[in-house]
């Protein structure tokens, strides 16, 4: 009797600590952000600058990975600053540390962690992230000069946070001759273009002009929830990354290349070679219909990002549409185009302009889209 008893309430045992464990883990569902990819690439989606309590952050550095899976993120940064540990005599520990408490739950959760730092100096040359490091310690050093070129000699991806920051930055945003030597010693690599809640001009003019990666971060030092309505469907800033592969090289591979987009505030900023293609696999055309001198036009947004059309003025002789038109994330639309003039043709093309998507310094892409 007992022989056949005992496993039983084993396996009974067994497969309710199994329920246990399922349920206790995964209470909370992996986030998705609906971002299209582009032909030969994955959109992954990005936040590169996030601080923990072994910084000025609010945060336990796990908790940093589970907001970013709770969120649908790909990839994240602890970016803790070298020069600044308000809470050390709490929270002592080497600059590793974050990172290393950090990884086995990024490797549990799936979501791909870089060892980062944020290197903290007075303007110039103000605040810089350093990514892919192997010792954050090593930057620990007298001067800034020192630190970037210990960064870069152990191959990290640098860019210039929050370059418009009041409080370094005062009156206008300067680009100062120290980044000038940064980036001719390869110690310069890219730029956020929006931290948290900012969206910098100068700092997407600088991208363009020098060449810089664009990077859009939160900065985050409190609980994501208590700066983004995550639970209401709010996006944090976010670096869109065009990668050959989901991972952490693939990841580097594509910020040298400067291969990122930013998306923040149902926007998007970054050159016309990204942002077209991603504007094109965002928007589908459900349907085009025929009635006489009218064109039918069914369209739907696949993407978590807002898509808003307007009319190019001037360049859509003898045909008459919309002024503007706004497709929400998850939305249908129907329009009707009707030619005037020669209507004998077949094809129609509507020259346009998407608000939302800033190829320059806060201005829309020009677009044109072809029905037949
Ligand atoms: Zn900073
Ligand atoms: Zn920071």
């Amino acid at each position: 009797m007992n022989l056949t008893q005992t496993p039983v309430k084993k396996i009974s045992i067994c497969f309710f600590l199994a329920i246990l464990v399922y349920s206790t883990s995964y209470a909370q569902k992996k986030g998705v952000i609906q971002l299209p990819d582009l032909p030969g690439y994955h959109t992954l989606k990005g936040d590169f600058h996030m601080h923990t309590v072994f910084s000025d952050g609010k945060v336990w550095p796990t908790t940093r990975v589970e907001e970013a899976w709770l969120e649908g993120l790909d990839a994240i940064s602890i970016t803790d600053h070298i020069e600044y540990r308000p809470y050390k005599a709490d929270v002592p520990g080497s600059h590793n540390r974050s990172f290393e408490i950090a990884e086995p739950r990024a490797k549990d959760l799936g979501v791909i962690l870089i060892k980062a730092s944020e290197v903290t100096r007075s303007m110039p040359p103000g605040h810089l992230n350093a990514l892919f490091l192997t010792d954050s310690d090593a930057l620990e050093v007298e001067t800034w000069q020192d630190a970037l070129k210990t960064a870069r000699d152990q191959g990290a991806f640098i860019f210039w946070d929050h370059p418009g920051w009041a409080r370094q930055q005062p009156d206008t945003t300067l680009w100062w001759e120290e980044h000038t030597w940064l980036l001719e010693n390869d110690m310069l690599h890219g730029i956020e273009v929006v931290n948290g809640p900012d969206y910098y001009y100068e700092g997407h003019q600088f991208a363009m002009e020098h060449g810089l990666t664009i990077m859009s971060n939160t900065d985050v030092h409190n609980p994501i929830g208590m700066d983004y309505d995550v639970k209401g469907g709010q996006i944090r800033p976010l670096t869109l990354i065009f990668a050959k592969e989901k991972t952490a090289e693939a990841i580097k591979e594509a910020f040298f290349a400067g291969r990122t987009a930013a998306f923040f505030q149902g926007k998007v900023a970054g050159k016309a070679e990204w942002l077209e293609p991603l504007f094109m696999e965002c928007l589908e055309i459900k349907s085009v219909e025929r009635r006489g001198t009218t064109f039918i036009i069914k369209v739907k947004n696949n993407s978590d990002i807002p898509l808003h059309l307007t009319k190019k003025a001037g360049k859509n002789p003898n045909l008459a549409f919309f002024r503007d038109l706004r497709l929400d994330p998850g939305h249908e639309s129907i329009f009707s185009v009707d030619l005037e003039g020669d209507r004998d043709v077949s094809a129609i093309s509507l020259n346009l302009v998407v608000d939302n998507f800033f190829t320059t310094p806060g201005t829309g892409m020009p677009i044109t889209l072809e029905f037949k």
